[in-house]
C-alpha cells in the first residue's frame, strides 16, 4: 500500500487500550495519515503530536463519516477498539462501519493484537501487493423490478 490513510475509533472502554497502542507504536504511525472519530482523534493527536484529521465524535455521525470516506475510497485501513461488553447507542452506526470495510475490502483490525499484525506485515512495503478494490459493476448495473 503506497498511502495509508488509517481511521481510528475506540469506544470509551477502549480508549486507553487505544492510546497505549498508538505510543507503542509510534515509529510506524508517524507515516501514515491519521483519521478519527472526534475525542478518540483528539486523545491520538495529544499523545502522538501528529496531525489527526478528526471526524465528528461517533455516537454524533462520526462512525457514518468514516464509512462514506471508506466508501469513496479516502480511507484504506480501520483500526476499531470497539467495546464488546457493552450496548450503545449508536450500535447501528457500529454495525454501518463494520460492513463497509467488509464490502470494500479494507484492512480492519478490532483488537490490539490484530492491529499489530496488520501495521507489521511485509505486505504493506510490498511493492508488488495491492488491497484490491472490490468491482461493484455487475451490481450496480443489474435490473431491479422497476427496469422491466
Ligand atoms: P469518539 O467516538 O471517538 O468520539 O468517542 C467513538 C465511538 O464511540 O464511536
Amino acid at each position: 500500500m503506497k498511502v495509508i490513510n488509517v481511521a481510528m475509533v475506540a469506544h470509551d472502554n477502549k480508549k486507553e487500550e487505544m492510546i497505549k497502542w498508538v505510543k507503542t507504536h509510534k515509529e510506524t504511525i508517524k507515516s501514515f495519515n491519521l483519521f478519527g472519530t472526534g475525542t478518540t482523534g483528539r486523545l491520538i493527536e495529544e499523545a502522538l503530536g501528529q496531525p489527526v484529521h478528526r471526524f465528528l465524535s461517533g455516537p454524533l455521525g462520526g462512525d457514518q463519516q468514516i464509512g462514506a470516506a471508506i466508501s469513496e475510497g479516502k480511507i484504506n485501513m480501520l483500526i476499531f477498539f470497539w467495546d464488546p461488553l457493552e450496548s450503545l447507542p449508536h450500535d447501528p452506526d457500529i454495525k454501518a462501519l463494520l460492513r463497509l470495510a467488509a464490502v470494500w475490502n479494507i484492512p480492519l483490525a478490532c483488537t490490539v493484537s490484530s492491529a499489530d499484525l496488520m501495521i507489521h506485515s511485509s505486505l504493506l512495503k510490498d511493492e508488488n501487493y495491492e488491497v484490491k478494490r472490490p468491482d461493484y459493476t455487475n451490481y450496480t448495473a443489474r435490473q431491479t423490478p422497476a427496469d422491466k
